[in-house]
C-alpha cells in the first residue's frame, strides 16, 4: 500500500521539488499553500505524473484549525499520513532596531509554530501506527545567525531544538524527527535579494554554487533507510557552515 506524505508549502520553491521527489518515491502527496490551493496545482499535476495520488488544502499553517483541515483531508483521502516535511517558511527581514513586534511574531508563527500545530495532530496517528517521519525545514541562518534575520533565524533555530526535543520524546514510537538546514537555494525567497547580498553569500560557499539539492536530502530521511537516524541536523549547504 502507497504511504502518505504531508508537506506544508508545496506550491513552488523548496516545497513543490520535495513534493516532486516524494512522489517519485511513491508517496501519494498532500500538500498546503496559503489562499487559493489552486496556486498548487502544477505541482498536484506533475506529483500525478509518477503514477501516485496527489492534492492540495488552502490551509494557514500558523492557524491550529486550517492544521487540522490539512490532515482531515488527507486522512479522508488516504486513510493516514506516515510523513510530515513542516516546509512552508516566510521572511520578514529588517534589521533588529526596525523590526516590529509583529513581523517578529508572524515569522515566528508560521515558521515555528506550524510545526508545533502540524506535530500535534500527527504524532498521535503515528504513535497508533509505530511508524513516523517528521522532517522540520531548518535554515543555515538558524545555526549561525544573520544581520537582519533576527525573527528568522530565531524561528529556524527554535525548529532545531524542536526537532531534538521531539526526536527524544518519540524515538521508542518509531517516530524519527531530524533537521534539514539548506544554505543558499535558488528560489523565490532568494530572488528577492538584492545583488550585492548574493555575490557576498557566494564568497562564503565553499561548493560556489547556489543549491538545488534539498529534496534528496528530504527523500532519504523519509526513507526506511534512514530508520536510526533522528535528532540531526542535516546541513545541504555546499559548505557554508561546518
Ligand atoms: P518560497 O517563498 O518560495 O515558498 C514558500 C511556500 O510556503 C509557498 O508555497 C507558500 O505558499 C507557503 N507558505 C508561506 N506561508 C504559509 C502559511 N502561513 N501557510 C501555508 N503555506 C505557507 O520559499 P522557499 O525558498 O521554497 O523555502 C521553503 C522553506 O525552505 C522555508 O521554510 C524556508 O525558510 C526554507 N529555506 C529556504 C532557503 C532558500 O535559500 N530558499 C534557505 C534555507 C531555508
Amino acid at each position: 500500500m502507497s504511504k502518505t506524505a504531508i508537506v506544508t508549502g508545496g506550491s513552488r520553491g523548496i516545497g513543490k521539488e520535495i513534493c516532486l521527489r516524494l512522489a517519485k518515491d511513491g508517496f501519494n502527496i498532500v500538500t498546503c499553500c496559503t489562499g487559493d490551493a489552486s496556486k498548487a496545482d502544477a505541482t498536484i499535476n506533475a506529483c500525478k505524473e509518477f503514477g501516485v495520488d496527489a492534492m492540495a488544502v488552502a490551509a494557514d499553517v500558523s492557524n491550529a484549525e486550517d492544521v487540522q483541515k490539512i490532515f482531515d483531508a488527507a486522512k479522508e483521502k488516504f486513510g493516514s499520513v506516515e510523513v510530515l516535511v513542516n516546509n512552508a517558511g516566510i521572511t520578514k527581514d529588517n534589521l533588529m532596531l526596525r523590526m516590529t513586534e509583529d513581523d517578529f511574531m508572524k515569522v515566528l508563527d508560521v515558521n515555528l509554530k506550524s510545526a508545533f500545530l502540524t506535530c500535534k495532530v500527527a504524532t498521535k496517528d503515528m504513535m497508533r501506527a509505530k511508524y513516523g517521519r517528521i522532517i522540520n525545514i531548518s535554515s543555515v541562518v538558524g545555526l549561525m545567525g544573520n544581520a537582519g534575520q533576527a525573527n528568522y533565524s530565531a524561528s529556524k533555530a527554535g525548529l532545531i531544538g524542536f526537532t531534538k526535543s521531539l526526536a527524544k520524546e518519540f524515538g521508542a514510537k518509531g517516530i524519527t524527527v531530524n533537521a534539514v538546514a539548506p544554505g543558499f537555494i535558488e528560489t523565490e525567497m532568494t530572488d528577492a535579494l538584492p545583488e550585492d547580498v548574493k555575490a557576498n553569500y557566494m564568497t562564503q560557499i565553499p561548493r560556489k554554487r547556489l543549491g538545488a539539492d534539498i529534496a534528496a536530502a528530504v527523500s532519504f530521511l523519509a526513507s526506511d533507510d534512514a530508520d536510526y537516524i533522528t535528532g540531526q541536523v542535516l546541513s545541504v549547504d555546499g559548505g557554508m557552515r561546518m
